[in-house]
């Protein structure tokens, strides 16, 4: 799976890579950008795989149309229980430095400010975003070269199949990866995706 996984990593170097914004007013200023259904690829500063930014965190809309929503229940000044994201950071945060307890919600909103970054890919079915999300996973927990860096916080977790996989969610590690078939229709929701941002046009496409 690590040559999937290496495949899928570079099908999605082109993707725009949008930053949380240091004000709450800078995140809403991109949601043209943020189609109404898809799946969110997350990155962090200083963790790379096969050459690209690693993939850390993979996310979607489950309630149709709610896409935006659910990328901004990361976004700082959100309350932690909103994402699993934020409680997976927090908690790497708190082990790594106890001292922060009072402070925790606003530490994990300057760790997203400073250091995620994001791409999507529309997909409007919710059960095919659920199953790529899945595949997505499975591909890229278990691959064998997307190792964390040596200063990956995501070590400090407590949770030891973060520390294993590199990735800031624990649930689908396990599933079955990508196989050519769904690559091939992987690579068809970025260039579908691609083609309409060329467009410019925000929650019309079927
Ligand atoms: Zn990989």
């Amino acid at each position: 799976m690590s040559k999937s996984c290496e495949t899928i990593h570079k099908l999605i170097r082109g993707l725009p890579k949008h930053e949380f914004g240091h004000s709450p007013q800078e995140f809403p200023a991109i949601s043209h950008e943020i189609p109404s259904n898809g799946i969110s690829l997350m990155y962090e500063k200083g963790e790379f795989g096969h050459g690209e930014k690693r993939i850390v965190w993979v996310g979607i809309n489950e309630a149709d149309g709610r896409f935006f929503d659910r990328i901004k229940d990361h976004f700082p000044n959100e309350k932690r229980e909103s994402s699993i994201l934020r409680g997976s950071i927090g908690g790497a945060l708190l082990a790594r430095h106890p001292g922060i307890r009072d402070n925790i919600e606003n530490c994990i909103s300057k760790f997203i400010k400073d250091n995620i970054s994001f791409s999507v890919i529309e997909v409007n079915q919710c059960q095919k975003r659920v199953e790529i999300k899945k595949q997505l996973v499975g591909t890229v927990a278990q691959c064998k070269e997307c190792n964390p860096s040596h200063d990956w916080l995501g070590l400090h977790s407590d949770k030891d199949k973060i520390v294993k996989h590199g990735l800031w969610q624990v649930q689908h590690i396990n599933h079955a990866p990508f196989n050519d078939n769904d690559m091939l229709r992987f690579k068809e929701f970025i260039e579908n995706g691609q083609r309409r941002t060329g467009l410019g046009k925000r929650g019309n496409s079927q």
